[in-house]
């Protein structure tokens, strides 16, 4: 049984970042696979240009409304091939919404309306195109939940982890100014004869080479530093809240499938 401790280090609606005691790089793994790409992101997947005479090709302006970040709720919508329409289409798996301009101007996602109002763009001026005097543009389309293992529209953050840093002193230090420049990341520093770093520190192993074997960087698996920045319409700790439901659901799955053997 893994017994996991999760100490925060750094928050922000975009970015969390925390070390992970008592775990194991398998474990943390799965965890950056779920972040990244299995829990279900909303974004724009079906396009209807009714009008489009702007410098781009239909495709091109298809492609951009696809990537365009969408804030939603999670509980509200289902992913269609879970849906209780089995996929036809329907109020809980699509949201449907019209983009309409004239020119002269540029069309901004903030342009774009949705039916349902707790969907909105995350950023509301990410230029789509540019349209001259007479010109226009006319589309309408669907939005529905996927994974980012199908399409990067749907991928949720990005996700990694390193080891957490352990510093020793070992030997006679000759040169302490010396070993702090050697640092690429200035996470090294010490107190008396103690040395320490902070968790900047990527375990490059310069300061060791540098020190003749005076020092010694250590880390192990069960203990991580793990972050995770949000590049889709969730915030990074409701990204961190779903990869742990898909973990639990996979766990329970499989508990299932074993129950059967
Ligand atoms: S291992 Fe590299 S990053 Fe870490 S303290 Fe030493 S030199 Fe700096
Ligand atoms: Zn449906």
């Amino acid at each position: 049984m893994i017994l996991l401790k999760i100490e925060p280090i750094e928050k922000s609606e975009r970015k969390i970042k925390f070390i992970l005691s008592e775990t194991t790089p398998q474990f943390a793994n799965a965890l950056r696979r779920a972040a990244t790409n299995e829990i279900p992101i909303l974004a724009i997947d079906d396009v209807d240009i009714y009008e489009n005479h702007s410098v781009f090709y239909d495709e091109v302006i298809a492609h951009r409304l696809a990537l365009i970040p969408l804030k939603f709720n999670p509980d509200e919508l289902n992913l269609p091939s879970e849906c209780k329409c089995d996929g036809a289409g329907c109020i809980l798996c699509q949201v449907l919404f019209s983009l309409e301009k004239k020119g002269p101007g540029t069309v901004y996602s903030k342009d774009i309306k949705f039916d349902n109002p707790n969907v909105s763009v995350l950023y509301p001026d990410i230029p789509i195109v540019e349209l001259a005097e007479s010109h226009s543009i006319k589309i309408q389309g669907i939005a529905r939940l996927g994974f980012g293992t199908k399409h990067a529209k749907w991928q949720a953050a990005k996700a990694f982890y390193q080891y957490y840093p352990e510093i020793k002193v070992v030997g006679k230090i000759k040169n302490k100014n010396e070993l702090t420049d050697v640092c690429p990341r200035k996470a090294l520093s010490f107190s008396d004869e103690d040395a320490n770093v902070s968790l900047a520190c990527d375990l490059c192993g310069e300061c060791v080479k540098a020190s003749e074997g005076a020092l010694k960087i250590t880390s192990d698996g069960t203990k991580i530093i793990f972050t995770i920045e949000s590049v889709s319409g969730l915030s990074a700790s409701e990204v961190l809240l779903q990869a742990l439901r898909r973990l639990k659901a996979y766990a329970s799955d499989f508990m299932k499938a074993l129950e059967k053997v």
